[in-house]
């Protein structure tokens, strides 16, 4: 799930299929786009007055040249076929992430599920698929010329432990499920575009990776797209990643974040008869202490960010001095900057806290401490007027809906920062309560996220050659 500053807006209640809507004209598009804008506005004013804003999020208008070759896009023939396609395969797009769903992929097994993943692909149009040496699933689709490839993705892990019981309970149209919408209906996206094309026979220009992404969730620290975007790797040149939301949400933006585990240690003992030794929980109060007072400055102004002591542990009674004490701390900015400064502040607090806490020991060896960087997010800002993005932002248009571009940890937080085009798309329907055992999603207008992500993947592979 990730972690946003812009809440998901509204489920998009459009009854009319896209391309049905379409052919009513503009002036029908022109009215569902302007009520889709003050939806938006209503979206953004309550945001801001939740104090969950962070910044300049704000609806975005598409250059006319983008919204002209998206119209012109929907309006071919095949991309029509394919839209309807989408539709018809409502039923089946449900059974697939029941399906899914149900094979469990807990952080750092989700081995099973990107097997049956990898056969989906293979079953329904790619022309190799292949699991790499972290686990990530990549079904190739070859386009015309192949002169770029265009990555396209969801993640295969939930949060959910081994153990956890991941049978879907259907009440009414609501699907109950750990991990039913984080991040399973975002693979289902990526396979029904892929039938879709398929269907229609649709032929790209560029290759496409149709790709199952392992290890975006908490420790997993996006180790699938490290791994796909690693150095000297041949990676896509776009990515366009499903996770989380409904249309109007795009992530352009990645928020970054660094966690550490401190972990203090001494050689404990009685806390009568061993008075004077150092103390590791004593040392790590100095810590927090020594950290807090240097960050709630750095984050009272400039680019937003946040410091948090998430978890402490350690010692064994009240009346021993601990042999260890330890804490978990997440720090988070959207600027680079801003995250290493925040950072060097912690280990600045933890060096002098050792230092301190050693200074007055009455007796015994000095402490130790061991710094294990436990998750490391890349922060940037994608260019809201590459193509990509003016895609993203054309191709929602079209459903009535204006795009905010927003912040958010995601699996395209590592292309954006390594300057690679990248946009997370909503995974559509409606949803909540992700990484909780309550989590659902509602099959509400779902069909409409699959189309806009089939004619965003579209958009950037471009059609190949005349087709009739
Ligand atoms: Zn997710």
């Amino acid at each position: 799930m990730p972690t946003t500053h812009v809440p998901a807006a509204a489920a998009v209640r459009n009854p009319e299929p896209i391309f049905r809507a379409a052919r009513r004209g503009p002036s029908l598009a022109a009215a569902s786009a302007r009520a889709a804008t003050r939806r938006n506005l209503l979206v953004a004013a309550l945001a801001s007055a939740c104090g969950l804003l962070g910044g300049a999020a704000a609806a975005q208008t598409p250059e006319p040249r983008y919204v002209a070759e998206a119209e012109a896009l929907m309006a071919h023939p095949a991309v029509a076929d394919a839209l309807r396609r989408i539709e018809a395969l409502d039923a089946w797009s449900l059974e697939r992430l029941i399906e899914l769903t149900e094979i469990p992929a807990p952080p750092f097994k989700e081995d099973a599920r990107a097997r049956r993943f990898g056969e989906l692909l293979e079953a329904y149009g790619a022309d190799s698929v292949w699991i790499d040496e972290v686990g990530n699933v990549i079904g190739l689709r070859r386009g015309g010329t192949g002169a770029r490839t265009v990555g396209f993705g969801g993640h295969l892990d939930t949060v959910f432990p081994e153990g956890t019981d991941v049978t879907v309970r259907q009440v009414g149209d609501t699907l109950f499920a750990p991990g039913v919408g984080d991040d399973t209906r975002g693979l289902v996206v990526v396979l029904t575009v892929l039938r879709a094309l398929e269907e229609a026979a649709i032929e790209t220009e560029d290759d496409i990776w149709f790709v199952g992404v392992v290890g975006e969730e908490g420790l997993g620290d996006l180790r699938g797209m490290k791994h796909l975007f690693r150095e000297g790797a041949d990676w896509p040149d776009v990515w366009i990643d499903v996770d989380g939301g409904g249309l109007a949400r795009l992530v352009t933006m990645g928020l970054g974040s660094v966690r550490y585990r401190v972990t203090f240690k001494g050689p404990g003992g009685h806390s009568w008869g061993a008075f004077g030794l150092a103390n590791p929980a004593h040392a790590l109060s100095r810590a927090v202490r020594a950290f807090q007072d240097v960050a709630d400055t750095l984050t009272r102004r400039g680019p937003r960010t946040s410091y948090n002591v998430g978890r402490i542990g350690g010692g064994t009674s009240v009346n021993a001095i601990p042999f260890e004490a330890w804490m978990e701390v997440d720090m988070r900015s959207e600027s680079p900057e801003a995250l290493a400064r925040i950072e060097r502040a912690f280990l600045d607090a933890v060096d002098r806290a050792l230092e301190e806490e050693n200074a007055l020991r009455r007796d015994g060896p000095p402490l130790t401490v061991v710094t294990d960087k436990i998750g490391d997010r890349p922060s940037g800002e994608g260019d809201p007027s590459s193509p990509l993005v003016q895609r993203a932002l054309a191709v929602t248009r079209l459903f009535g809906v204006d795009g905010v571009l927003s912040r958010s940890s995601t699996d395209s937080n590592i292309p954006i920062a390594l300057g690679v085009p990248a946009v997370t798309i909503g995974r559509g329907g409606a949803g909540g309560g992700g990484h909780s055992p309550d989590e659902y999603w509602v099959n509400r207008d779902g069909h409409l996220a699959i189309q806009r992500a089939l004619l965003l993947v579209l958009a950037e592979a471009g059609l190949a050659g005349p087709i009739s």
